[in-house]
C-alpha cells in the first residue's frame, strides 16, 4: 500500500516551514507593521506593489477548483509548472542513492532536475509509436525510485500516452509517486487524470497557464495531488512563490475559460491544416499525430531545413539528436498568417535546388549545400 511518509525524505518529513508575516496573522484589515514593507507605495507608474502577495493563493484556488472540478486543498501553483517538477525532486530523492524514471524522448526539465539534485535517472524508451513500455517500465523500478515521469500529450512526440498504461504503472508503482505531466491536456479530447486523484494516493498531475490560457510569460503552474503532498509542496516552497500580478492576472483569466476555449479550437483547426499542408510536401517524411499544439514533423534532411529556416527568421525546434526523433523538428502551431509563412519557406526551398536566402554568383554555386528532396 502507498504511503506518502515512505517516500519522502526523511529530513522532510521533521522540517519546520518557514513561517511568514502574512501565515501568521491573514485578516485583510489592520496596520500592517509585521512584514517590513514599504508602508508609502511603490516606484512605478501601474499599481501598487509594496505589499507581499498570499503565500498560499486561496482565492485563485477557490476559483480554479470547481473549474477543475478538485479540492482547493488539492491544488499547489508554481512559478510555472517547473517550480513543483523541481520541488517533487526535492522531496523525494535523497541525491545520490534514489532515483526516477523518465520515458524519452519526453519533456527535458525532469533529466535537468534530477541532475541538478544529483538524482539518478532511470531512462526506458517509449516505444517507437511514443507508447509506454509497459512491460519494461515495470521491469525497471527499483526499490529506489520515487518518481515516475509521465507526459501526456507528451512533448516533442505530441501524443497522448495510452490510459491503460498509465493504470498500470499507477497501481503497479505503489511505493513512488507517478506523475502525469498535462501542459498540453486542453488540445486533447480526453478528461485530465485529475478525475483520478481520490483512486490513487500516488498520482500527481501538472498543469499549466502557459499553453492554452495564453499565459506564459506570467510564469504558474499547477500541480493536483493529495492534499497530503500539496502540503508537503507549501512546506518546501519559497514563501511568495507567486507575484501579485500573476495571482489577480490569473484570477482575471479564470473568469474567461471561454475564451480559452475558443482560442483552443482556433488552434485545433490551424493545426489540421497546418498537418495536412505540410504533408503535402516532398521534403516531409511524415507528420506525426498531434493532441497538443504543435507537430513533430519528419523531413529528410532535417538539419537544412532548420538552418534554412533560421536564416529566414523562422524559428522551430530542432528535435533531430533526440531519441526515436532522428530528422525530425518541432512546430508549434502559429496564427494562421504565421502557418503559412513557414509553408511558403518550406515550398520554395523544395521548388529550388538552392536556398532561396544565398547570394547566386561569384562561383559559390559548386559549393553551395543543395536541399535534397525524397521525390
Ligand atoms: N511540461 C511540459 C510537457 C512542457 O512542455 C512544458 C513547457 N514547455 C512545461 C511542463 C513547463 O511549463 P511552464 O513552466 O511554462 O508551466
Amino acid at each position: 500500500m502507498f504511503t506518502l511518509q515512505s517516500i519522502l525524505r526523511p529530513h522532510i518529513l521533521s522540517l519546520t516551514p518557514y513561517s511568514s508575516a502574512r501565515d501568521e496573522y491573514t485578516g485583510k484589515v489592520g496596520v500592517f507593521l509585521d512584514a517590513n514593507e514599504n508602508p508609502i507605495g511603490s516606484t512605478t507608474d501601474t499599481g501598487d506593489y509594496n505589499r507581499y502577495p498570499d503565500p498560499h493563493q486561496l482565492v485563485i484556488k477557490q476559483k480554479l477548483a470547481p473549474i477543475k472540478e478538485v479540492r482547493p486543498e488539492q491544488i499547489f501553483l508554481g512559478n510555472g509548472s517547473d517550480e513543483p517538477i523541481d520541488l517533487l525532486v526535492r522531496a523525494t530523492c535523497v541525491p545520490g542513492k534514489d532515483n526516477m524514471l523518465i520515458m524519452p524522448p519526453t519533456y527535458g526539465m525532469y533529466e535537468v532536475s534530477a541532475a541538478v539534485n544529483d538524482v539518478d535517472i532511470i531512462k526506458v524508451p517509449l516505444t517507437p509509436d511514443f507508447q509506454v513500455d509497459v512491460q519494461a517500465v515495470l521491469a525497471a523500478i527499483t526499490e529506489r525510485t520515487k518518481l515516475i515521469w509521465l507526459c501526456s500529450p507528451n512533448n516533442p512526440s505530441g501524443n497522448l500516452l495510452q490510459d491503460e498504461a498509465i493504470r498500470t504503472i499507477l497501481d503497479a508503482a505503489n511505493h513512488s509517486l507517478v506523475i502525469v505531466d498535462e501542459a498540453y491536456i486542453d488540445f486533447a479530447d480526453t478528461p485530465s487524470w485529475t478525475t483520478q486523484l481520490d483512486t490513487y494516493p500516488n498520482l500527481v498531475v501538472l498543469q499549466t497557464f502557459s499553453k492554452a490560457w495564453g499565459l506564459a510569460a506570467l510564469r504558474l503552474g499547477m500541480c493536483f495531488a493529495s492534499e497530503e503532498l500539496i502540503n508537503v509542496l507549501n512546506k518546501i516552497k519559497p514563501p511568495y512563490n507567486i507575484s501579485a500580478p500573476t495571482q489577480r492576472l490569473a484570477f482575471d483569466a479564470l473568469s474567461h475559460e471561454a475564451a480559452k476555449n475558443e482560442m483552443v479550437t482556433k488552434i485545433l483547426a490551424a493545426r489540421q491544416k497546418l498537418a495536412e499542408n505540410l504533408r503535402s510536401l516532398p521534403s516531409v517524411q511524415g507528420v506525426h499525430p498531434s493532441d497538443a499544439n504543435f507537430l513533430l514533423v519528419k523531413f529528410d534532411q532535417a538539419k537544412q531545413v532548420f538552418d534554412h529556416l533560421i536564416d529566414q527568421q523562422v524559428i522551430v525546434r530542432d528535435r533531430s539528436k533526440v531519441k526515436l526523433c532522428d530528422n525530425c523538428l518541432r512546430i508549434s502551431v502559429g496564427t494562421d498568417a504565421e502557418n503559412e509563412r513557414l509553408l511558403d519557406v518550406l515550398r520554395r526551398m523544395s521548388s529550388s535546388p538552392v536556398p532561396a536566402n544565398l547570394p547566386l554568383g561569384s562561383g559559390e554555386e559548386a559549393t553551395r549545400p543543395e536541399f535534397v528532396s525524397n521525390v
